[in-house]
């Protein structure tokens, strides 16, 4: 547990870099919104600084999880790509006066602590990448879909079998 958190000033200032992968199984908030719990995501955590020097670190998370469509009420892969920056404040009262300052929705100004998860860095980078609604972009026909589970039955030599004889 404790490799997972960092002193969130210490670490910009030195600009750290690590990286790992993490199953979504053990993100609890996120396994609970996919349809499966299966899926591993990649996370890169990059510390530094902005072009005004205030610390910050960039989040960025990657990889694949299953989320039901609400259409059709299947599961499918959603790929999550997201990456965010995070500038550090000591305290809520300059988190608000960055934030003001920097006048920018792209960025998000968090409250540092000398004691910040890195696993829930990760796991809100990832929720708030999921859609609100998820849909596929085109709903699979169900008849294709029973066509492909009757299909899966028949072992592949059958198959083959088959093919030999026409
Ligand atoms: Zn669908």
């Amino acid at each position: 547990m404790s490799a997972f958190i960092i002193d969130a000033f210490e670490y910009s200032r030195h600009k750290e870099r690590r990286e790992g992968e993490i199953a979504v199984a053990d993100l609890s908030r996120l396994a609970d919104e996919s349809a499966d719990r299966s899926g591993v995501l990649h996370w890169v955590l990059i510390g530094g600084v902005d072009s005004l020097g205030h610390p910050q670190l960039t989040m960025s998370v990657t990889g694949a999880i299953k989320i039901m469509c609400q259409r059709c009420l299947t599961p499918f892969a959603f790929d999550i790509d997201a990456e965010s920056v995070l500038v550090l404040a000591k305290d809520e009262e300059s988190a608000d006066e960055i934030d003001a300052l920097l006048d920018n929705d792209e960025i998000d100004v968090i409250v540092g602590t000398k004691s910040l998860n890195i696993i829930e860095l990760i796991e809100d980078e990832a929720l708030l990448a999921l859609p609100l609604s998820p849909k596929h972009p085109v709903c699979p026909d169900p008849s294709a879909l029973e066509g492909l589970k009757s299909s899966k039955k028949e072992s592949p030599f059958a198959m083959l079998k088959n093919l030999k004889q026409q």
